[in-house]
């Protein structure tokens, strides 16, 4: 076994090419686990991790909000309200500014349930995003999309989980979830 004692540990989210703290190109040392990135001039292992980010169901009876917002990593598809966390808040915290944000709707911490946390990857970066469930009624607010040319849409439940709405198979599995539906996906 590693003593892991013995150097410190560097968590990143994304493969560095320099050291973040020296500036050093960063090496690769073997471990128990395998090739590690390593900075050999500060004894540094730097340990790959996933980005906490967050994502909200907001439930209106059988319809459910949804984002439709011109940027590339939306183009396409319908999104669920959302982002990523800030390192000093939790993730009910996190969910509460973003829908705020990106809707304003406002809530309160204890009108979210956790419906489950779900594990992304691209190439270069990971999240976990915790998803959390909200009913409209326990909202307050006047609906309004956060940019110009941003829309907020009010889709059917059953249109989202029939596949009749552009949305990603991981968010139509999560709107399942949130209304205690079978994905048929
Ligand atoms: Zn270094």
């Amino acid at each position: 076994m590693e003593d892991y004692d013995e150097f410190r540990i560097y968590s990143v989210a994304v493969d560095p090419e320099y050291c973040p703290q020296c500036g050093s190109e960063v090496g690769s040392r073997e471990f128990d686990g395998g090739p590690m990135d390593w900075c050999g001039d500060c004894e540094m292992v730097f340990a790959r991790t996933p980005v906490s980010a967050v994502h909200v169901v907001v439930r209106d009876d059988d319809h459910v909000l949804l984002l439709d917002e011109p940027i590339p990593q939306h183009d396409g598809v319908l999104s669920l309200p959302g982002g990523h966390a800030h390192h000093d808040e939790g993730p009910r915290e996190a969910v509460l500014r973003e829908l705020q944000e990106e809707t304003a709707l406002a809530a309160t911490s204890d009108a979210l349930s956790l419906v489950t946390v779900y594990h992304a990857e691209t190439d270069a970066v990971a999240f976990h995003f915790a998803t959390y469930a909200l009913d409209y009624a326990d909202a307050t607010g006047t609906l309004a999309p956060e940019a110009d040319g941003f829309e907020i849409r009010r889709e059917l439940v059953d249109d989202v989980i029939d596949g009749v709405v552009p949305i990603r198979d991981s968010d139509r599995e999560r709107v399942a979830a949130a209304f205690d539906r079978e994905n048929p996906v």
